[in-house]
């Protein structure tokens, strides 16, 4: 190659950016529409076989840009029909991505960071620390290899798109992301948005804005940024009634209390396609699955339009943290229902190959000496009840 600067990988590139960057290569704004069409229906990444574009506008592209996904590691297959992907992203860091087939739809589950800053105790990826973010095209690459993975699979279920009646987008097999993979989705903000932006364009992915979820621990003022810039479904990771063990629980907390984060979440539901917020709440057996806190949950449905997901406590190895017994959870939901909140158990998948929630931990070059500054699970072990 002649050419001394490195080609762009243009699949991270949201509609926007890469009309910028097609304008600056001299071709008019439809050529990139094109392109995406190309690369995110089509699943395709040889500039030759893009027979609609001019023969010098290929030419070019050979030579200045490039259309890279991440190959995976490992694939691990549960006998649910789950499949783990783990994906190198160097440096000897490794990312997971889930996708969690079932009837009437396919869900993939999207990692947003190599690891998390966050640190809540009973995370794995919280419990490894953090090497760094993970770029646009390393976050929509996921979506990516695996719609166009599955997609040749023969025996793949297929789901009819949203936009089916538009002859370019074709059934699909991911019909639903969620971003609830390794990482705080809005601590990477600007790669995520992008990410986002091309789950929902036309000419990409076309997911509606209800079929795409963010995932967050809190991040109060980027809440109301994604209001503005991309609102998708918003998914809160509550886990605590109040601030005492939700400081303890979530660490984040302390920079956001409770308060503040409802609030938000108020704010966030003047943009948001569904009309609720969906609150997580992993069940951790003495600590905060007894009846007052679900007392305290209700009072916080009073505030916010919310439903409550129950997430059983997925174990990993090293946790001192047990899941609250299947009765327990029973009756916290039951009492949540009975006093008017909607209120679902997460039924665990892939749990056989470490796929569940909060189990996926990709090999991770810690660079903030996480365990230096997570004190906090003997403190949640010793006083399991004061909260
Ligand atoms: N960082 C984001 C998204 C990734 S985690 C967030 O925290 O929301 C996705 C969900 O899995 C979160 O609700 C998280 O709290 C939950 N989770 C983490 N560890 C878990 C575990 N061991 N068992 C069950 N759920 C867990
Ligand atoms: Fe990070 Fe979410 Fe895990 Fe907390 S639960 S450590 S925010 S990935």
């Amino acid at each position: 190659m002649t050419s001394t600067t490195s080609p762009i990988n243009i699949l991270g590139l949201d509609r926007q950016q890469l009309e910028a960057q097609v304008a600056e290569w001299g071709n008019r704004p439809f050529r990139a529409r094109q392109l995406m069409r190309w690369m995110h229906q089509r699943g395709e990444a040889d500039f030759s076989q893009m027979t609609d574009l001019a023969r010098v506008f290929r030419e070019q592209l050979v030579e200045q840009a490039a259309i890279e996904a991440l190959t995976p590691s490992q694939e691990q297959g549960s006998e649910d029909g789950t499949i783990k992907w783990l994906f190198d992203v160097g440096n000897n860091n490794s990312i997971e991505t889930v996708f969690i087939p079932e009837d009437d739809r396919g869900t993939l589950c999207i990692s947003s960071q190599a690891g998390c800053t966050v640190g809540c105790p009973f995370c794995s990826t919280g419990h490894q620390g953090f090497n760094r973010n993970l770029s646009a095209a390393e976050i929509i690459g996921q979506l990516w290899f695996a719609e166009h993975t599955l997609r040749r699979q023969p025996d793949a279920t297929r789901v009819h798109s949203d936009r089916g009646d538009k002859a370019d987008t074709p059934d699909r097999v991911v019909s639903n992301v969620v971003m609830m993979g390794m990482g705080e989705p809005l601590l990477n903000y600007d790669a995520v948005v992008t990410a986002l932006k091309l789950m929902l364009d036309d000419h990409a992915y076309g997911l509606s804005r209800r079929r795409v979820t963010v995932s967050t621990s809190g991040v109060v003022p980027m809440i109301d940024r994604l209001a503005r810039d991309c609102p998708v479904a918003l998914a809160v990771s509550l886990h605590a009634p109040n601030d005492e063990l939700r400081d303890r629980l979530v660490p984040l907390n302390k920079k956001h209390p409770l308060q503040e984060l409802l609030d938000a979440c108020n704010r966030y539901l003047e943009h948001a396609p569904r009309d609720f917020i969906t609150f997580e709440y992993v069940m951790l057996a003495g600590i905060n699955d007894q009846p007052e806190h679900a007392e305290q949950l209700l009072d916080i449905a009073k505030q916010v339009r919310c439903k409550f997901n129950l997430i059983p406590y997925n174990p990993f190895p090293g946790t001192q943290l047990r899941c609250s017994d299947p009765k327990t959870i029973k009756s916290f939901a039951q009492r949540l229902t009975d006093g008017g909140a909607v209120t679902t158990v997460r039924k665990t998948r892939g749990d056989d190959i470490a796929a569940a929630c909060g189990q996926l931990a990709g090999d991770i070059q810690d660079r903030t000496r996480i365990h230096e500054r997570m004190p906090k699970l003997k403190k949640i072990l010793i006083h399991p009840q004061r909260a």
